[in-house]
């Protein structure tokens, strides 16, 4: 026996049930026990004589492949610690270097000549046949949940997978070479798990990660895993344990959430682009905009809104506030406008007069609205917007008089021309023929008066829609003064009509409108100065302009009107004009065709003597 062991000690130790071999003091196995030969299957020929570690290798290859590191820890445990090995301490840390495993040391001549290593019954090589030990109820109880749980070690390799996970994807580990995950993971995602995986690794940290994964259909689901340490009893990183869930559609869930909340800033930003818009197009119309609480009567006002009412610019307004700029005369209407719309839902369209609060102005002003409800349908605010419409208002008035004027001037002329018809009618049936050409001509110059009229009228209109058209010809002025000259010398008995000028000019214009316009200048010479009194008329040709005139020794034009005067629809403040019957127009239509001739129109006030002068210019 090359060992020299003794053949009671090898007996007994054959009796034992457990795993043990005896190593010689150079760290060869010296002989297995007949339980570790039959647990392991040795074939004692071949396991004769190895030194420790092969001999351990081919003990425990078959329990436990990965044994390799363990056994060479276990043989440079001996090696190190050789002298102090029969030691009770030295016996005791090894039991706790190694648990599961204990030694002894068996002395020849006080020397150690043999190590008895004892592995009890199921063979053990320290916490990594613990693991593989717990690993089996582990196995079985991974097996039946849903969860995904794997073991992974510390280079990031899958050392172990429970069958949710080869449920999921539909194969098994591969009984060779590395079981390549990564391939399955979506390649946008990889980048990112690989590194946070390979960042905790380094950190010994525990890890958490969400990614795609293909499952056994190749299809995409989302995993969300968790990986936590693995140590050993030295606190010995070995990988992870992990567990993972599909949080596919939690993650559908939340992309559609994301989805829709980017939906929502992006409708929300315009929303507010809108608003701004709204708002830069009601400060440019000028519209103020308001919103009323029917419950508390509380008001949300626009800057515009306060102005057009002289409100306080900040703080809080109220109905009573508003109200108090409304006219009194309309307050009850204003009052019940905005009862309809409280009880009955009403939209509100109202029109009134208010009186600035601050100016005292008077200005009209349009409140259009609409009621907003409840899920009850029960009105809850009016949203309003109000507009300054005194210039539409007082257009409006002028209208209105414009045709109360109009048709009392038209029914002036028409009555002469009824009393003249029957007399007419009268005088032929009695034969007299000088009488009836009187008349007649009377009823003509009545008939002029209203086509001249109906022809203003017209013109007003035209210029409202820009239609008044200027067609140029040539023609002689005097023959035009000629015409006038008839017309009032021979008809106008109560103004001395002077024509001072006789000289021949040939000019181009619109006849026609320029007539209308020296009509209408002397026209208002005779309304607006005392009868008996002188209008003088002139005209000559300086610097290649016309220049025309008209002048009276009338009521003269006030300091400062003398251009508004021109101006649609105005009347002078001038209170000696009160009985003269007139609204505006005459001047307005003259300057419009003088404007379309390129030339200009102006009065003056002759400041001595009374009166005053028009005069327009008219490039030639
Ligand atoms: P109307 O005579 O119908 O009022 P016009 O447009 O012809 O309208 O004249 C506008 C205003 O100009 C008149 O209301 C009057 O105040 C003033 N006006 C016009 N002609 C004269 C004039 N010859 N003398 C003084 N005021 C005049």
């Amino acid at each position: 026996m090359k060992h020299g062991l003794s053949a009671e000690l090898i007996e007994s130790l054959n009796l034992v049930p457990s795993c043990i071999i005896i190593v010689s003091p150079d760290l060869s196995v010296l002989m297995a026990n007949e339980y570790a030969k039959n647990y392991c299957r040795i074939n004692s020929e071949k396991f004769d004589d190895l030194m420790l570690p092969k001999g351990l290798e081919e003990i425990f290859k078959g329990v436990d492949p990965s044994s390799d590191k363990q056994i060479r820890i276990i043989k440079r445990w001996f090696a190190d610690n050789f002298d102090k090995l029969s030691a009770s301490h030295a016996k005791l840390e090894f039991i706790n270097a190694f648990p599961g495993i204990s030694y002894n040391t068996l002395s020849i001549e006080s020397q150690i000549g043999a190590i008895i290593v004892n592995f009890g019954i199921i063979p053990r090589f320290g916490e990594e046949i613990t693991v593989s030990e717990y690993e089996l109820a582990f196995r079985s109880m991974t097996n039946d949940t849903e969860i995904l749980i794997s073991i992974v070690d510390d280079y990031g390799n899958i050392k172990f997978r429970n069958y949710a996970w080869e449920r999921f994807m539909g194969k098994g580990m591969p009984n060779e070479g590395r079981f390549r995950w990564e391939d399955s993971i979506h390649h946008d995602d990889m980048e990112a798990f690989q590194q946070h995986l390979y960042e905790a690794i380094q950190s010994r940290s525990a890890f958490s990660a969400e990614f795609r994964m293909q499952d056994y259909l190749g299809k995409y689901r989302w995993l969300k895993i968790r990986g936590t340490p693995r140590l050993n009893i030295h606190n010995r990183f070995l990988g992870y344990i992990c567990t993972g869930i599909e949080i596919s559609e939690a993650k559908h869930h939340m992309e559609d959430l994301i989805r829709l909340n980017d939906e929502l800033l992006k409708s929300h930003d315009q929303l507010i682009a809108k608003k701004e818009e709204l708002q830069a197009a009601f400060d440019a119309a000028e519209l103020g905009s308001c919103s009323l609480d029917i419950a508390t009567l509380k008001l949300e006002m626009s800057k515009e809104y306060r102005n057009h009412y002289g409100l306080p610019l900040t703080g809080d307004i109220n109905w009573e506030m508003v109200t108090a700029a409304v006219e009194p005369e309309y307050r009850t209407e204003v009052n019940f406008v905005l009862d309809q719309a409280a009880t009955q839902g009403t939209p509100v369209d109202s029109t009134y007069p208010i009186r600035h609060l601050i100016s005292g102005e008077r200005k009209w002003m349009r409140v259009v609205g609409k009621v907003r409800r409840n899920e009850h349908n029960i009105p809850i605010s009016v949203f309003a917007v109000v507009m300054d419409v005194t210039r539409y208002m007082e257009e409006e008035n002028r209208k209105n008089e414009f045709i109360a004027m109009v048709s009392h001037e038209l029914k002036t002329p028409l009555t002469s021309i009824n009393g003249f018809a029957q007399l007419l009618s009268y005088k032929g049936s009695h034969g007299k023929s000088e009488a009836v050409t009187i008349i007649a001509d009377k009823i003509q110059r009545q008939v002029k008066r209203m086509g001249r009229l109906i022809e203003g009228f017209l013109n007003i209109s035209k210029l409202d829609a820009s239609q008044l058209e200027i067609i140029k010809e040539r023609f002689n002025l005097i023959d035009l003064i000629k015409e006038m000259r008839e017309e009032f010398i021979n008809e106008i008995s109560t103004h001395e009509i002077v024509f001072t000028s006789t000289a021949n000019h040939v000019i181009h214009a619109d006849r026609e409108r320029i007539g209308m316009v020296i009509h209408n200048l002397i026209s208002n010479s005779m309304k607006y100065s005392p009868p008996g009194s002188a209008i003088i008329i002139n005209y000559k040709l300086q610097d290649g302009n016309l220049l025309f005139s008209v002048s009276d020794q009338g009521i003269g034009i006030l300091p400062g009107e003398e251009e508004r005067l021109f101006k649609r629809y105005f009347r002078s403040k001038n209170r000696r004009i009160y009985t003269i019957a007139g609204f505006g127009i005459g001047l307005y239509i003259c300057a419009q065709i003088i404007r379309l001739h390129n030339g200009l129109i102006w009065a003056e006030s002759h400041s001595k003597q009374n009166g005053s002068t028009f005069n327009f210019s008219i490039p030639q």
